[in-house]
């Protein structure tokens, strides 16, 4: 695999570095480079010459001389520190000093970031910008990566309808199978839309059973307590083995799990909010496990809440909100909701406030945890 094409994948190989880095004593500033014990405020230094960066650098420096040095480019032997160029004047050859400046100062030196065949990034590594960019610094343009997941997306419900339909008066377009694809996408997988299954146990077992070719498998919908939720039924004649059916969340408590003929089957709520939360808890980390990645924590933070909540204790709540900088510390103030089926709240969320089940009432200007949405944005 490409380094180009790798960005969310998961490394299954070490990366060693092929040299030191920095490979030589590398200036961090544009200035003159100096033996250190001759610089003091006023002293005055004979420029002997220039150094820019990919120079190849043999010259020693001599006692007595100074060099004009570029950010990025090798010191010479002899020098041990750079001078910032601010802090100097120059009047031809003659460079006069502003002040001392102390032995390693504005260099970094040889093999200081990694040694030579040292391991930089190992299996089970995600691979975001930073990390394709170390790979790319020590040449292994060639990744090997872990198998995207495949993971089955199905949705159900009677009134659901393929979002490139017309709905009728009472019909709703299938939302769900878009945000699920783009958050499997989001977590390292290989979303397969299987489409909607329909409120009957004949359809949804088999759409379930197609889901369960590969390597696993979401429903969203059909999981609460309606005449019409089928889903955990159907999955039971399957020889599906459960290990919850609800969780102490709003939104999002009738979300299940189970493993059904060796493949993991999450029942999410049908609600699109309820959908999203439990895709980010539960589903994510999933994922992670079916990719080999190593695991992470859930990106929980914490921050300032700007207006007082009020909210049912018993179970606990992930309310959409905004994070923000202010007054210089973490500020969050959840949003205007309808509940769990209000998209358009979530849309301009970019994390969820996370309310204790025990918890009531919240005083403005209490600390609060709260979980970063994991989204591209
Ligand atoms: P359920 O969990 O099946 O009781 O559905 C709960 C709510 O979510 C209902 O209002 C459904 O209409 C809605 N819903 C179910 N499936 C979807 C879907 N695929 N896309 C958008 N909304 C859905
Ligand atoms: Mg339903």
């Amino acid at each position: 695999m490409g380094v180009w094409d790798a960005l969310g994948l998961v490394l299954a190989q070490e990366v060693k570095t092929d040299r030191e880095y920095p490979p030589f004593d590398r200036s961090t500033r544009d200035g003159y480079a100096v033996r250190s014990g001759e610089v003091k405020p006023g002293a005055q230094l004979k420029c002997v010459g220039e150094i820019k960066a990919g120079d190849t650098v043999t010259q020693v420096l001599a006692s007595g001389a100074c060099v004009q040095i570029m950010t990025g480019a090798a010191v010479p032997v002899g020098a041990d520190a750079v001078v910032m160029i601010e802090h100097t004047q120059r009047e031809g050859d003659l460079v006069r000093f502003e002040r001392a400046v102390q032995a390693g100062q504005n260099i970094v030196p040889q093999g200081s970031e990694a040694r030579a065949g040292q391991t930089i990034l190992k299996p089970g590594m995600r691979l975001g910008f930073a990390e394709l960019a170390l790979a790319a610094q020590v040449g292994a343009t060639q990744l090997q990566c872990a198998k995207r997941p495949r993971v089955a997306i199905l949705s159900t419900g009677d009134e659901v309808v393929l979002i490139d339909e017309q709905p009728g008066p009472f019909q709703i377009r299938n939302s769900n199978s878009v945000s699920l694809a783009a958050q499997v996408r989001i977590a390292g997988g290989e979303p397969v839309v299987l489409g909607n299954a329909a409120d009957r146990v004949e359809d949804l077992g088999e759409k379930i059973e197609r889901g369960l070719n590969e390597d696993a498998l979401v429903l969203t919908g059909g999981v609460s307590m309606g005449k019409y939720d089928l889903v955990e039924s159907v999955l039971k004649a399957l020889g599906a083995e459960f290990f919850f059916d609800a969780v102490a969340i709003r939104p999002g408590k009738p979300a299940v799990f189970a493993i059904c003929k060796g493949k993991p089957v999450f029942g999410l709520p049908g609600n699109p909010v309820s959908a999203m939360v439990t895709f980010q808890l539960f589903v994510t980390p999933t994922i992670d496990l079916l990719n080999g990645a190593e695991s992470h924590p859930l990106p929980l933070v914490e921050a300032r809440l700007a207006q007082a909540l009020n909210e049912r204790p018993g179970l606990t709540h992930f309310l959409p909100a905004r994070i923000e900088w202010r007054d210089a510390e973490p500020q969050v103030s959840a949003l205007k909701w309808q509940g769990s089926g209000d998209i358009a709240a979530l849309a301009g969320a970019n994390c969820f406030l996370v309310v204790p089940a025990e918890r009531e009432k919240i005083a403005s200007g209490e600390r609060v945890s709260v979980l970063l949405r994991k989204d591209v944005v």
